[in-house]
C-alpha cells in the first residue's frame, strides 16, 4: 500500500461530543454560556491573563483590538511582512497604514532591531507575530513601545502555551505581554474548535469597552451582572462571541492540553534529531528557537536554500505520498498592498516566502511517519 501522510489532521480528544451534548441539553447555546465561562476561567487561571473573551476567530480578536485602540485613518501600525493577512486586515479595515518590518535572519519573527527606525509620530501600535509559537523578544519590544508610548498587540495565533523569558529570566506566557493579544483555535492550531479565537486584555483599562464591543456595542454584560438596570447601544461593536457549542468543544481540548502539547513536542524533537544531519551538511536549515523563547511545537519547518530546491522537494515528497507545504507570501509584495503603497526591500521576509517548507505536524502523527518523512527528505538529498 502506498504511504499517505497528510499535512494536518485535526485531533479530537473524545470528550468534545459529550461536552457538546451537555451544552445542547442545557438549552443555553448562544454566546457567553457555561462552557464559554469555563474556558475564560481556564485561561485566566493557567496563564494569568487579566481578562479573556472568546471570539469566533483570531481574525475577530484582532479586529476587536483595532477597534479598542481607536485605530483610524492616518494611523500607522508596524508588523512583520511575513504573516497571515488577518494581522494586517484588522487594522486596514479601520483605515490604518501598515508599515512592514523584515523578519530576523535566524527566525521568521519580526526583527526587533528594525522596529524603532519605522516609528513615526503617527505610529499607534506594534503587532509582533510569534511565528511557529516561538516568541519575539518581548522584553525588547515592550521597552520600545513604552518609550514611544505606543500600544502592543500580540498576534499569538500560533502561540498557545508558549513563553518568553522576562527581564529576570523567568518564563512569562505569550499573550500576557502586550496591552492586547489574539489567539486562534482554528483546526490547524495546537488547540482547536474548528474556527475559534480569543482576545486577551492585559491592560485593564480596556476591559469594560472590550465587553461592549464583543456584545454588539451594548452594555449587555454589565446588565447581566446587575451593574446597570437596562442595557442599550453605547458604542460601536459587532457579534464577536462564539456559540457555547464551540466553547464546549474547546473546553474538551483545554482539559487535555498537557497531553496534546507533550506529544507534539515529542514529534518535533524526533523530526529535529532525524533531520539534523541535513542541517550539518548544509542542505537546509532547521528551526532555530531564540534563547529567550520556548517551543510549543506548533509547527515543524525547514528552510531550503532556494525556491527551486523547495519546489523540487515538495514534488518529490508528494510523489512519495507526503504532503509538505510552503507558508506565507510576504504581505509587502502582495497585490493589495502594492496597489496602495510603495515597494520596500525586506530580504529576510522574501527568503522565508521562497524557501520555508512546513512538514506534516499533528498529534496523531506516529514516530514511524516522522521517520518516513525524514527518510524521504534524506533520499531527495542523496543522503
Ligand atoms: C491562524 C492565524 C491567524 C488567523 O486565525 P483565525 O482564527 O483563522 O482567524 C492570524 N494570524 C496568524 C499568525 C495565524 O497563524
Amino acid at each position: 500500500m502506498k504511504m499517505e501522510i497528510v499535512f494536518n489532521k485535526p485531533y479530537q480528544t473524545g470528550q468534545e461530543f459529550q461536552n457538546i451534548q451537555e451544552s445542547l441539553t442545557s438549552m443555553c447555546i448562544s454566546g457567553n454560556g457555561v462552557f464559554t465561562k469555563k474556558c475564560h476561567a481556564f485561561f485566566e487561571r493557567e496563564y494569568g491573563f487579566a481578562k479573556v473573551l472568546l471570539t469566533s476567530s483570531c481574525t475577530d480578536a484582532l479586529e476587536m483590538a483595532a477597534i479598542l485602540l481607536n485605530i483610524g485613518p492616518g494611523d500607522e501600525v508596524i508588523m512583520p511582512s511575513y504573516t497571515f493577512v488577518s494581522t494586517a486586515n484588522a487594522f486596514v479595515l479601520r483605515g490604518a497604514k501598515i508599515v512592514f518590518a523584515d523578519s530576523r535572519s535566524d527566525h521568521p519573527g519580526i526583527d526587533e532591531d528594525a522596529i524603532e527606525d519605522l516609528i513615526t509620530p503617527r505610529t499607534k501600535a506594534i503587532v509582533p507575530v510569534h511565528y511557529a509559537g516561538a516568541a519575539c523578544d518581548m522584553v525588547k519590544i515592550m521597552e520600545i513601545a513604552h518609550r514611544h508610548k505606543i500600544m502592543v498587540v500580540e498576534d499569538a495565533a500560533q502561540a498557545i502555551d508558549s513563553y518568553c523569558l522576562d527581564a529576570e529570566g523567568k518564563p512569562k506566557p505569550l499573550g500576557s505581554w502586550g496591552h492586547l493579544s489574539a489567539f486562534s483555535f482554528h483546526e490547524t492550531k495546537n488547540i482547536i474548535s474548528g474556527e475559534g479565537g480569543m482576545l486577551v486584555i492585559n491592560d485593564v483599562s480596556f476591559i469594560e469597552r472590550a465587553e461592549i464591543i464583543w456584545e454588539k456595542g451594548t452594555n449587555r454584560s454589565q446588565f447581566f451582572r446587575g451593574q446597570v438596570d437596562k442595557y442599550g447601544w453605547v458604542d460601536i461593536g459587532s457579534s464577536f462571541l462564539p456559540s457555547d457549542i464551540i466553547a464546549a468543544f474547546l473546553y474538551a481540548q483545554l482539559e487535555s492540553i498537557n497531553h496534546i502539547q507533550n506529544r507534539r513536542k515529542e514529534i518535533w524533537n524526533l523530526y529535529y534529531r532525524h533531520l539534523l544531519p541535513l542541517q550539518e551538511g548544509g542542505f537546509l536549515k532547521l528551526p532555530s528557537i531564540p534563547n529567550f523563547a520556548s517551543n510549543n511545537a506548533h509547527m515543524f519547518y525547514a528552510v531550503c536554500n532556494s525556491l527551486e530546491q523547495r519546489t523540487a522537494l515538495i514534488s518529490f515528497l508528494k510523489m512519495n505520498g507526503i504532503i509538505a507545504v510552503f507558508h506565507y507570501q510576504s504581505l509587502h509584495r502582495s497585490q493589495f498592498h502594492l496597489s496602495k503603497n510603495d515597494d520596500v526591500y525586506l530580504p529576510h521576509a522574501d527568503h522565508y516566502t521562497d524557501c520555508l517548507l512546513r512538514l506534516p505536524m499533528f498529534f496523531e502523527l506516529s514516530n514511524e511517519d516522522v521517520h518516513n518523512v525524514a527518510s524521504a527528505i534524506k533520499e531527495f538529498f542523496d543522503l
